[in-house]
């Protein structure tokens, strides 16, 4: 392709896609706009910084070719006033990898905003912005370092799809009207009307994306965002149709929370990716609460917008977050700021949100060494209190170094302790696994308990069972009462024997009816003479709404839960009372 401006570098390669998958060769060319106001001081601070840790990473094996392209204010110059030349769409198409500085915004350009045109233009449907915390950064939360997660924010739907008819319009009144009288819809007068359209398309791309990235990045869980207790077409939608993708594209690496809990007793199946869903409202609530459960977030465009700002702050980098707008390939990696032009070539803001972006972009493009070795150089130079005004101002004896110093201070980490870092970066995922690991002992350990904690609403027996004593009908009634007591339960289940083959059981209430009330030693009766046969069982997937059913026209207290003819587990019409209580019933979730 010739370009009139731009000059593809002759060394290097271009990224290609090679079935189905990016194929990054080892001396790729990549895209950079510098962007305006503040753009050229952290790209330059930036670029170094991402050369020093390729060639750490690789001695010298790996090299990225930059290639300049131009938007905003430097395009006007070079392109006789034209902010958002075609030719810089067509070489970001062209060469699939690219980032960005800030833009600022042409007044009276046509433009919403040349950000917005271009997600509109190369249709990059997903907004990634990861959030993790790295030490030394100041933070509001007590425990940050729990945060570890990556947002994928749908970018083309939702209320953000421009449908909107301002009060007191004539469109606004042709669709008021038919709203009210052709949709039976009631509203209030003269008010302003908008469209929320969410697809199933638009849906199973992001959300295919997310679950990809999952796989690739050895991630543990992808949670689908959405308010579909309320708006149930659109973002309860978003939830089942995110949920049927994971089951038609990949069923071999995906399993619900349901099956989970269910199928596997809460220990996750190593390398299998959990497919959950919460509410909006209560994510945002678990994010501060127990960060440590949510990996991959898949949320609808409105939702994600304010999700990744509340995050981001969590962790202390609203101003530092990085961020990309990917399309099926093509990816810009952006820094998530402005242009602050009051600091345009003062070489003294904050390099971090695009440095941190262009770790997302090595990451993207396969090489974690490289990332790794950004990741674990940018907390130690923090913790040096080394750092640009922002932070400086924050943290009490700091250096203030400028953009270009805090880049330098980081080329030194990097070249100084290549190796010490790539293994704290390693330690600190390892701790996160460990985190991991406890919720899952808890999980094992009370899943109803567990299923309060982590805001998940239980929809079959297998999620609000818990695990089961079994003895012989020989066992002595005392010994029983003794295991009962040291292992909080209320009934042990009782093998069939060959006088009788059914599964008893033998409650509490059992105790006290047929041994204490009727003056009997329970060191001399044996389980299976009082114990109550059969029992009742049902599969693991049986919905609450069932089991209800089943216990009322039984008239008993306790289901037993099996699989594969073997009990597993065991609820009660408490655990049925708490687990509604808890999580609400029929319309109110
Ligand atoms: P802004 O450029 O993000 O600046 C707001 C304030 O945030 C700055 O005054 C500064 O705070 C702080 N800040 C931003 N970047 C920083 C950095 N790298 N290091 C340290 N501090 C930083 O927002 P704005 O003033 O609302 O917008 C300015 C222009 O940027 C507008 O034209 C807008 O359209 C454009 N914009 C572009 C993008 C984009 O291209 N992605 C995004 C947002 C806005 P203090 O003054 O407290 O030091």
């Amino acid at each position: 392709m010739a370009y009139k401006h731009i000059s593809i570098p002759t060394s290097g390669e271009k990224i290609t896609i090679k079935n189905g998958k990016l194929h990054v060769p080892d001396e790729p060319i990549v895209g950079y706009v510098e962007g305006d106001g503040i753009g050229p001081d952290i790209t330059k601070a930036s670029l170094r910084v991402w050369d020093t840790a390729v060639e750490q990473a690789y001695g010298g094996k790996r090299k990225i070719h930059w290639c300049e392209l131009y938007m905003g204010e430097k395009a006007a110059t070079i392109y006789d006033g034209n902010y958002f030349p075609q030719e810089t769409l067509d070489a970001l198409k062209d060469l699939i990898v690219s980032i960005k500085g800030p833009l600022t915004t042409p007044v009276g350009g046509g433009f919403r905003s040349l950000n917005v045109a271009l997600r509109q233009e190369l249709d990059l449907y997903a907004c990634v912005r990861p959030v993790r915390y790295y030490a030394g950064v100041p933070s509001p939360m007590r425990h940050p370092e729990k945060v570890d997660a990556v947002i994928f924010r749908e970018n083309t739907e939702d209320v953000y799809s421009g449908i909107e008819f301002k009060s007191g319009t004539p469109e606004n009144r042709k669709v008021a009207k038919f709203l009210r009288e052709e949709m039976g819809a009631n509203f209030f007068e003269d008010a302003g009307l908008g469209i929320k359209p969410v697809s199933a398309f638009g849906t199973k791309r992001l959300v295919r994306k997310a679950i990809q990235y999952a796989i690739d990045q050895g991630r543990e869980s992808v949670t689908l965002v959405h308010k579909g207790n309320i708006m149930k077409f659109t973002e309860g939608a978003f939830r089942n149709w995110g949920y049927e993708l994971a089951r038609e594209e990949f069923p071999e690496q995906t399993i619900t929370e349901d099956q989970l809990y269910s199928v596997y007793g809460g220990v996750r199946p190593e390398g299998k990716i959990i497919i959950k869903d919460r509410i909006a409202d209560i994510i945002f609530q678990l994010m501060q609460l127990r960060p440590e459960e949510f990996d991959i977030l898949a949320t609808l465009n409105l939702n994600g917008d304010y999700l990744s700002d509340s995050v981001a702050a969590e962790v202390g980098g609203v101003g530092i977050a990085p961020g990309a707008n990917i399309a099926d390939f093509v990816a810009v990696f952006e820094a998530t700021h402005g242009t602050a032009p009051k600091y345009a070539n003062l070489d003294k803001v904050n390099p971090s949100s695009l440095l941190l972006s262009g770790v997302m972009m090595l990451e993207y493009m396969g090489w974690k060494e490289a990332a790794d070795l950004i990741n674990a150089a940018f907390p130690k130079v923090v913790a040096d209190k080394t750092v640009t005004y922002d932070f400086a101002r924050q943290m009490e004896g700091a250096t203030e170094v400028s953009t270009s110093g805090f880049g330098d201070c980081l080329i030194a980490k990097i070249k100084g302790h290549a190796t010490d870092l790539v293994q704290e970066e390693e330690h600190r995922r390892a701790i996160l696994e460990e985190e991991r690991k406890e919720l899952e002992a808890q999980r094992v350990a009370d899943p109803t308990q567990a299923m309060e904690e982590s805001g998940r609403i239980p929809q079959t027996v297998g999620a609000i069972m818990h695990p089961v004593i079994i003895v012989k009908p020989d066992e002595l009634v005392s010994i029983c009462m003794q295991k009962m007591r040291e292992q909080n339960r209320h009934a042990v289940l009782v093998e069939p024997d060959p006088s009788n083959d059914k599964w008893g059981i033998m409650t509490q209430r059992d105790v006290v009816k047929k041994i204490i009330s009727a003056n009997r030693s329970p060191t001399r009766v044996r389980v299976g003479e009082i114990a109550s046969r059969p029992v009742l069982m049902v599969p693991r997937g049986t919905t609450l709404l069932d089991a209800s059913s089943r216990m009322v026209e039984a008239n008993i207290r306790r289901i037993v839960v099996e699989s594969d003819g073997l009990p597993v587990g065991i609820f009660s019409d408490t655990d049925l009372f708490r687990t509604v209580e808890e999580f609400g019933w029929g319309s109110d979730i």
